[in-house]
């Protein structure tokens, strides 16, 4: 398929198509073949400074801020359907981009229509509140945009993670500066033309390229931005947040995640299975919330990494543009290193490597970035690879004996992201459910992030919730407004100033 949205590519600032100020380009990687797809300009705090200023003349401009709910909401939901028609190109895009199979990149350019839609109907549900204050006076609390915003976003749902920041900000009518990832930018360039395309006013919402250490680490320290929002690692979190902790400026970050998929003796353990493998090897592992982290009752262990590990045998690691592939390439030569070195140390470690462990070296795989499902057992918590982000198709399988010590398990790391539980007892189910300490909680199913419900973690995986009405908290500040209904009382009036002063 040939698409506009691949070649050379510029940034989105004040409606128009620029290249960076240093004129300078990166290359793109098709993750699957090794090409350069794509280039991209090389953004530094010059492009920043050009976005936020942009981003700031339109807010305060107020032909966004100002116009009616409803209004951004028609413009959000023509952004959707825009971003329908295009569902094919944009999935071939996303799948050369980032690597993921095609049938998984065309569920996350569904999701980002079903995002766009929902916020579109959120516009005009935002409302503040009045209430009767001592005194008299009518307290009317006024729910305001909250500027400008700067959104940092990763490579593994490229689109589908920046909407899900990028639909809410615009819902409440703020301007906004997106810099994705630099190894997958191209859907997010496309989402920006879009939103002109759908009537989205010049400067409101604007996309700059570039590196983490270029682009990123300006964006993040810029005191032009009201809020920022982060998705990524959790070191990378940690640094934004500490730049916006010098300005005193809001934050918003979602991170890394190590959640447990929890099998209980008396689950269904054909679907259980097969919710493990899903649940780890979706996106290639590359996902927060990936079920990393298998935790089975010891009395089906067996009978649970048998069935596993044959799942994970049968999934077929093809090129990501084949309509069969189950299994796509790995964004970069960097993670397959990581995710390989993790393998090793788990080696080391004595864990048992009941499948994969090794990257794909069959043609025409070799070209890319490929490493097979794999499956670990006989994994402790103190072994590294238990308690580490890996971000890649590696499970490991830990057992245990009772709720008491599988909810232990569960919550013997450092991060909080998301959990499964797989019973059929509904009354142990609700039961884990209370006691994980996580921010989504899955009963019998695994992965599913639809728009309606808030996603975001605990611990080290952040705090602040993306989607859901609990988004809106994310962009909105709350004024308050105090009407006198009655004439004001002069504080002064006994005298007592007077005869102070002698
Ligand atoms: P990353 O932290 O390396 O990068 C994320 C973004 O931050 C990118 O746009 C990057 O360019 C930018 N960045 C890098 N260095 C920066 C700096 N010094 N200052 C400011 N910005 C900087 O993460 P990644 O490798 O792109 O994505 C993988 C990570 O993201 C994993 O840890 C994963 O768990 C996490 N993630 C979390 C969620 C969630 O919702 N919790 C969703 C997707 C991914």
């Amino acid at each position: 398929m040939v698409t506009s949205y691949l070649g050379d590519r510029t940034n989105l600032i004040d409606g128009e198509r620029v290249e960076a100020s240093a004129a300078r380009r990166l290359e793109v990687e098709d993750p699957a073949t090794g090409e350069t797809i794509a280039t991209i300009p090389r953004s530094d705090a010059r492009d920043v400074e050009r976005a936020v200023a942009a981003a700031r003349r339109a807010f305060e401009s107020g032909t966004w801020a100002t116009s009616t709910p409803s209004d951004r909401g028609r413009t959000l939901w023509r952004l959707a359907e825009l971003v329908r028609a295009r569902a094919d190109e944009l999935a071939h895009v996303e799948t050369r981009d980032s690597g993921k199979p095609i049938r998984e990149a065309r569920e996350d350019i569904a999701g980002v229509a079903d995002i766009l839609e929902y916020f579109a109907g959120m516009a005009s549900k935002i409302s503040g509140q009045t209430l009767p204050l001592p005194g008299g006076q009518l307290g009317i609390v006024l729910r305001e945009p909250i500027g400008v915003v700067g959104c940092i976003t990763p490579w593994n749902f490229p689109m589908y993670v920046a909407t899900w920041k990028v639909a809410p900000a615009l819902a409440c009518g703020n301007s906004v500066v997106l810099k994705p990832s630099y190894l997958a930018s191209l859907s997010c360039l496309a989402l920006g033309e879009l939103a002109l395309e759908a009537g989205i006013p010049a400067g409101v919402f604007n996309v700059i390229c570039g590196t983490g250490e270029e682009a990123g680490s300006p964006l993040a320290a810029h005191p032009g931005f009201d809020m920022v929002a982060f998705t990524g690692s959790t070191e990378i979190g940690r640094s934004v947040m500490a730049a916006r902790a010098e300005l005193v400026r809001p934050v918003q970050v979602e991170l890394g995640g190590k959640s447990p998929n929890i099998i209980f003796a008396d689950a269904d353990l054909d679907a259980a299975a097969a919710g493990a493998a899903f649940g780890i090897f979706y996106t290639q592992g590359e996902n927060c919330n990936a079920g990393s982290r298998v935790l089975v009752e010891a009395s089906v262990a067996e009978a649970l990494v048998e069935r596993l590990t044959a799942r994970a045998k049968a999934l077929r690691v093809l090129p990501p543009l084949d309509e069969h592939s189950q299994v796509g390439a790995i964004i970069s030569a960097r993670q397959l290193e990581k995710i390989d070195g993790y393998v090793t140390i788990g080696r080391t470690e004595g864990v048992r490597v009941t499948t994969g462990g090794e990257r794909v070296t069959d043609a025409p795989l070799d070209r890319g970035h490929f490493y097979r499902p794999t499956v670990l057992s006989g994994v402790r918590p103190e072994h590294r690879v238990f308690q580490e982000e890996i971000f890649g198709p590696v499970v490991t399988v830990t057992t245990f004996t009772g709720e008491d010590e599988a909810v232990a398990l569960a919550n013997a790391t450092d991060y909080g992201l998301a959990a499964g539980v797989w019973t059929s007892d509904v009354n142990r189910a609700m039961r884990c459910a209370r006691r994980i300490a996580s921010g989504y909680v899955w009963i019998n199913t695994f992965n599913t992030t639809p728009v309606e419900a808030p996603f975001g973690g605990v611990k080290s995986s952040g705090f602040g919730r993306d989607c859901g009405p609990q988004a809106i908290d994310n962009y909105t500040t709350w004024k308050t407004v105090a009407l006198a209904t009655e004439p004001f009382q002069d504080w002064y009036t006994d005298g007592q100033a007077d005869s102070h002063q002698g």
